[in-house]
C-alpha cells in the first residue's frame, strides 16, 4: 500500500493531537481495544477522555517497544497509510527535513475557529513555505464552539488566505471541522451542511504522491573512475549509486557540467555477473563504448531524458549550524551529490530563526537559522531542484571542514546571457537590501547590466540609493499589474 507523510502544524492547543486522534480512531487504525482501554483508564482517573491522549498511549507502547506496526504512528485511508511526522521541536523538524531526513508531502494546518488566527499559525505557514510544502490543507477547528457557524469559517478563511498568498502558499482545502466531535474529518457533518467541500481524510487522498525515485530521470554522481590494469586492460569503470531513474546497457549517457557524451558498454556490479539495467538505490561499475575523461564529481545522466540544470548561482532553503554566522564575502565549500565547489552567499531573501520561527531580515544566518537565500558557486555546476530529484537538489555546505550548514534548492536562477544579472525580487516579505559583494559591483561598473524585479513599490528608493551610492545608472519601467522593471548599469 502506498504511504504518505504528513505533517500536522498550528498554534499550541488548537487542536493537533486531536484532529491526529480522531484520525486514528475514526479510520479504525487504532489496535484492537485501545480506544476501549484509554477510555476506561480515563474514567478510572476521572479524567475527562481526549482524542488526544491516544497519541500518548501509542508512544508510550512505541518507546516501551511494543511497537504496532511502524516507529512513527499512522492510520489508513481506502487509498493509502499515512505516515505522521513527528519532531520534537521545531529546530528537529526543520533540521530533519532540510537533511533529508525526513520529507512530509502534505500538511494540515489547525486553526481554533474561537480563538482565531495566532503567532504560531502564521509562522508554521512560513515554515511550509520555507520547506517548499504545498499541499496544505488549513482545518478551522473547533466548530462547536462557534455553533458551527458559516460566517465565522468564513472571516478566518479570508483573513489567512491573504496571509498565505503573501508568502506564496495556494492552499488546496479550508475545511470547517470538530476534532472533539468528529465533524467532518472521516465523515462529512451534517452540523456544517452549509459547507460543500471534502473532509478531511478526503481531502488527504486527493493529494499527489511524489513519484518514486526509480520513475524519475537518470542520475549517477560520479563517484570514481578505475581502470583495469590486468591483462593491459585499457578501460575505464565509471563507478557510483544511482539516486534515480533506471539506465541499460546501449544507452546513450552524457556527463555534467563537462557535457562529454558516451554510451554504456557494461553495467559491471562487485562479484556479481554483470547486467542489463540497473535502477535506483544500487550502486555499480559502467564501461563507456567511447572512452572519454570523466572525474568525480560529474553527474551522469541519459541524453534522451529531462538533464539537470547547469548553472553558477541557485535561490536555497539554507538550515545553518555552524556555530559562526553564514556571511557574504566568504567562501565555503559547497558539497553536493559527489560534486565539491567554492561558493559565496550572494543574498539573504528571508531568514526564519527556527527556534521561534520569527520571520526577520538579518544580514546573516545564524546558527538554527532557516534562511532563505542565493548562493552564488565559483564554477558552474549541475545540480536538480530539491521538489524534483531530492538527491542532487540538496547540499552541505562545509566551513572550515565542519559541516556547517544543509540546504535544498529550490530555484535555478537563469545563467546570466550576455552580461545581464537578473534577480527577482517579487514577493519578497523582506524590506529589500542589497547588500552585493565588491566583485559584484565591480562587474556592473565593467559593464555587466543588472536587472531587478519588484512588486512593491518602496524598494524602488532603496535600489535607487544603491545605484547613487555607487555611481551607476538606474531606470525602471511599469510592467503589467504591480510589478516594475528595474535596471541598472554603468
Ligand atoms: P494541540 O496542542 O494543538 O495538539 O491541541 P490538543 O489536541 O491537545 O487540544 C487542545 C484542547 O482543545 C484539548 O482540551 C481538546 O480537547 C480541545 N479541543 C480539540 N479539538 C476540539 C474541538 O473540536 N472542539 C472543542 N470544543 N475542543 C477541542
Amino acid at each position: 500500500m502506498a504511504k504518505m507523510n504528513i505533517v500536522v502544524v498550528g498554534h499550541v492547543d488548537h487542536g493537533k493531537s486531536t484532529v491526529v486522534g480522531r484520525l486514528l480512531a475514526d479510520t479504525g487504525s487504532l489496535p484492537k481495544g485501545k480506544l476501549e482501554q484509554v477510555k476506561e483508564y480515563c474514567k478510572r482517573n476521572s479524567k475527562p477522555f481526549e482524542y488526544a491522549f491516544l497519541l500518548d498511549a501509542l508512544k508510550d507502547e512505541q518507546s516501551q517497544g511494543i511497537t504496532i506496526d511502524t516507529a512513527r504512528c499512522f492510520f489508513k485511508s481506502k487509498k493509502r497509510g499515512y505516515i505522521i511526522i513527528d519532531a520534537p521541536g521545531h529546530i528537529e523538524f526543520l533540521k530533519n527535513m532540510i537533511s533529508g531526513a525526513a520529507r512530509a508531502e502534505a500538511a494540515l494546518l489547525v486553526i481554533d475557529a474561537k480563538e482565531g488566527i495566532k503567532e504560531n499559525s502564521k509562522r508554521h505557514g512560513y515554515m511550509l513555505s520555507l520547506l517548499g510544502i504545498n499541499q496544505v490543507a488549513v482545518c478551522v477547528n473547533k466548530m462547536d464552539l462557534v455553533d458551527y457557524d458559516e460566517k465565522a469559517f468564513d472571516k478566518i478563511k479570508v483573513e489567512y488566505e491573504e496571509f498565505l498568498e503573501k508568502i506564496g502558499i495556494v492552499p488546496r482545502a479550508f475545511i470547517p471541522i470538530s476534532a472533539r466531535e468528529g465533524d467532518n474529518i472521516v465523515k462529512a457533518s451534517k452540523k456544517l451542511s452549509w459547507f460543500k467541500g471534502h473532509t478531511v481524510l478526503s481531502t488527504l487522498d486527493s493529494f499527489e504522491k511524489a513519484k518514486a525515485p526509480e520513475e524519475k530521470d537518470f542520475r549517477l554522481p560520479v563517484q570514481d573512475v578505475y581502470k583495469f590494469t590486468k591483462y593491459n586492460d585499457d578501460r575505464r569503470v565509471v563507478v557510483g549509486r544511482v539516486e534515480s531513474g533506471s539506465i541499460s546497457v546501449g544507452d546513450k549517457v552524457v556527463f555534467l557540467p563537462s557535457n562529454k557524451q558516451s554510451e554504456i558498454k557494461s553495467i559491471e556490479g562487485f562479484n556479481v555477473e554483470p547486467r542489463k539495467s540497473i535502477s535506483s538505490g544500487y550502486s555499480a561499475g559502467f564501461t563507456l563504448k567511447e572512452q572519454i575523461f570523466v572525474n568525480r564529481g560529474q553527474i551522469m545522466c541519459k541524453v534522451n531524458e529531462k538533464l539537470p540544470y547547469l548553472g553558477s548561482e541557485f535561490k536555497a532553503n539554507i538550515f545553518w549550524m555552524g556555530k559562526k554566522p553564514m556571511i557574504s564575502n566568504k567562501e565555503y565549500k559547497l558539497k553536493l551529490a559527489t560534486s565539491d565547489v567554492p561558493v559565496r552567499l550572494h543574498r539573504i531573501v528571508k531568514v526564519l530563526d527556527s527556534t521561534n520561527l520569527a520571520a526577520s531580515c538579518k544580514q546573516q544566518i545564524e546558527r538554527h537559522d532557516v534562511a532563505e537565500c542565493i548562493i552564488h558557486c565559483k564554477k558552474e555546476i549541475a545540480f536538480d531542484l530539491a521538489s524534483e530529484i531530492e538527491a542532487t537538489g540538496r547540499f552541505v555546505i562545509v566551513d572550515n571542514y565542519d559541516i556547517a550548514g544543509g540546504g535544498i534548492i529550490i530555484e535555478m536562477i537563469k545563467n546570466e546571457e550576455a552580461g545581464i544579472i537578473r534577480e527577482d525580487l517579487r514577493g519578497e516579505v523582506c524590506p529589500i537590501t542589497l547588500n552585493h559583494s565588491k566583485e559584484f559591483i565591480d562587474r556592473l561598473k565593467k559593464g555587466d547590466v543588472l536587472e531587478i524585479l519588484i512588486d512593491h513599490l518602496p524598494a524602488i528608493e532603496t535600489i535607487g540609493n544603491f545605484a547613487f551610492k555607487h555611481n551607476l545608472q538606474f531606470s525602471f519601467e511599469k510592467l503589467d499589474k504591480k510589478d516594475i522593471k528595474i535596471v541598472i548599469r554603468k
